[in-house]
């Protein structure tokens, strides 16, 4: 099992990683996925998303990737019935 990233640290630094490839410097990015994660605003409609997901309904985020999966999911269903 790997140990990067961090159990416990973990949201921060996919958060950085990511961020990292469009600024100029690892501590940037790593400053800027800081706010993100500590900010009660994101963590909330993550939560939402989250609870959304967890009882089988759309978060109705246009970029949710689970989401858009789920709809052709359905839409390749109802092609086949
Ligand atoms: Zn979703």
């Amino acid at each position: 099992m790997s140990s990067y990233p961090p159990a416990d640290d973990r949201l921060r630094h996919l958060l950085a990683q990511e961020i990292n490839l469009s600024v100029d410097t690892w501590k940037l990015a790593f400053w800027i996925a800081d706010g993100i994660t500590k900010s009660p605003e994101i963590r909330r409609e993550l939560d939402r998303i989250a609870a959304a997901h967890a009882a089988g309904q759309p978060c109705g985020d246009r970029n949710c990737q689970h989401c858009f999966d789920a709809h052709l999911t359905e839409a390749i269903k109802e092609t086949s019935e």
